[in-house]
């Protein structure tokens, strides 16, 4: 059972271990972490290190954190520092500010004075970040608390000439925080050398992979021994999350910080939800297309392969529009997704699975023919709009058979300051009685027990990207 095991917490596993229940500060294990809404999955995890005397760091690095003014270890630092340290694998979830560089870096620094490796032959810690702003926002923490440890960070990241950074890399690198698309320029170079990597974090999972670079971070995984330890430290914790946690962690331990379930939406995307029968569809999204701008790019989600062939053939001529799914072949794919970057064909059907990936930056209307499978993919979809400061739309068409995800769905229109259209209260009121908190009970039959996938024949199940 990998990290998405969720059922573990009330199954097999345990909770909180058999961990000793002092953690020094007066506050048993237990009450720390419910006052801190932290919650742990795994065997045997230890107990929180509430203060940082408690986590047995040199003096040099306590120094710095004292330097720093910090009182005490946040609670993502205070529960992922003694499973780090013990060199397992792990997943943590919290939100931003939380606290997650130190998490990972302070115990990476640990692992450093154990391995003694040669910088020479290149970085014993390796961290993946997204952009290259967060990039050098870590390789400023890591040298400002690695200073005095005499530890070398070096940053690699797009955008900026590659000469410095490799100079950087030959002078000798404990540390290396990089983006994927630079790091794998580099790797195919040949100058820079994973092999001494046993210190592995992806940080802001979920943004690197929001932001495409999965099939990156695969093939850099690839550079790197087996033997090594992986840490994953993430905001949010959706479904391609879960996938790469279990492909890349090996017994992880998951601490949670918070309610980690709730699902935001990006506030500058007005979202549109329309309680329509399936048959009034198709007029409805004619309409939707003909009343945008002309050429704005624009993708409709639907749940069967079946069905976006239909639509793309029934809208293509009047919208300009192509299908993307898992049946087409790789080749089609991209001629697809080329039109659709250039504009000449401004419109997409897509499945969830196709459009995994996709890094098409300038859409503006995402359209949801079906609702999908879940209120995590929804926020996902309509995700694909708003990027980058501009202002995104997003259609809706909910029916009755998707009742079950109304709560849901209000809650997350809320969050962002949606209208929520009278009839889908209605719905929830009507007993969509399914909630997200409610597949965390025992005997829920795991993170995904809830779902419904199975009931739709036709749905996409081809890897797609
Ligand atoms: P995240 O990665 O979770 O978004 P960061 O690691 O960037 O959060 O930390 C956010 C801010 O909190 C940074 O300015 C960092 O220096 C500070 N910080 C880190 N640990 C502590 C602590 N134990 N006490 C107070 N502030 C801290
Ligand atoms: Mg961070």
């Amino acid at each position: 059972n990998g990290p998405s095991g969720l059922v573990s917490a009330h199954g097999g596993s345990v909770i909180r271990g058999n961990g000793p229940s002092d953690t020094g500060s007066g506050l048993s294990a237990e009450a720390y972490c419910r006052r801190h809404e932290i919650t742990v999955i795994g065997d045997n995890v230890p107990p929180p290190f509430t203060s940082f005397e408690a986590t047995g760091f040199p003096s040099e690095i306590l120094r710095e954190v004292q330097n720093a003014g910090f009182s005490s270890p946040t609670p993502i630092q205070a529960q992922s520092w003694p499973v780090a340290l013990q060199s397992r694998d792990i997943v943590a979830i919290a939100k931003t500010g939380s606290g997650k560089t130190l998490g990972y870096l302070l115990p990476g620094f640990m692992h450093l004075k154990r391995t003694r490796n040669n910088s020479q032959m290149g970085p014993t810690v390796l961290v993946l970040s997204p952009t290259r702003e967060l990039a050098t926002q870590i390789q400023d923490e890591a040298m400002k608390f690695g200073k005095s440890s005499r530890i070398a960070v070096v940053c690699l990241y797009g955008g900026a000439p590659k000469g410095p950074q490799l100079r950087d890399i030959d002078r000798g690198a404990d540390v290396v925080v990089a983006t994927p698309g630079r790091l794998n320029d580099i790797l195919e170079m040949k100058r820079i050398s994973l092999h001494q990597v046993s210190y592995l974090v992806l940080d802001e999972a979920d943004r690197m992979l929001d932001m495409g670079f999965e099939p990156q971070i695969r093939k850099i995984v690839k550079e790197i021994p087996a033997r090594r330890q992986t840490l994953m430290y993430t905001a949010t914790w959706p479904k391609e999350v879960r996938k790469i946690a279990s492909d890349l962690l090996v017994n992880s331990v998951q601490v949670n910080i918070g309610n980690v379930d709730e699902l935001v939406a990006n506030k500058s995307i007005t979202q549109h939800v329309e309680v329509l029968a399936s048959m009034e569809k198709h007029r409805r999204l004619e309409q939707i297309l003909r009343s945008q701008e002309p050429g704005s790019k624009i993708i409709i989600f639907c749940s069967t392969k079946k069905m976006c062939d239909q639509l793309s053939r029934n809208l293509t001529r009047q919208f300009g529009a192509a299908a993307i799914h898992g049946d087409k072949s790789q080749t089609e794919r991209d001629h697809v997704l080329s039109q659709f970057r250039t504009g000449r064909t401004p419109v997409l059907v897509a499945t969830d699975v196709a459009a995994r990936g996709l890094d098409v930056k300038d859409i503006r209307v995402v359209i949801n023919y079906d609702f999908p499978t879940g209120v995590e993919d929804y926020v996902h979809r309509i995700g694909r709009t708003g990027r980058a400061g501009a202002t995104g739309l997003a259609y809706t068409f909910f029916g009755d058979q998707d009742a079950k995800y109304a709560s849901e769905l209000i809650k997350v229109l809320e969050g962002a300051n949606q209208r929520v259209p009278p009839e889908v209260r209605e719905l929830a009121s009507r007993g969509g009685g399914m909630n997200r908190f409610r597949r965390w009970g025992p005997g829920s039959g795991g993170r995904d027990g809830g779902r419904s996938d199975s009931s739709y024949g036709g749905r996409d199940g081809g890897r797609g990207g």
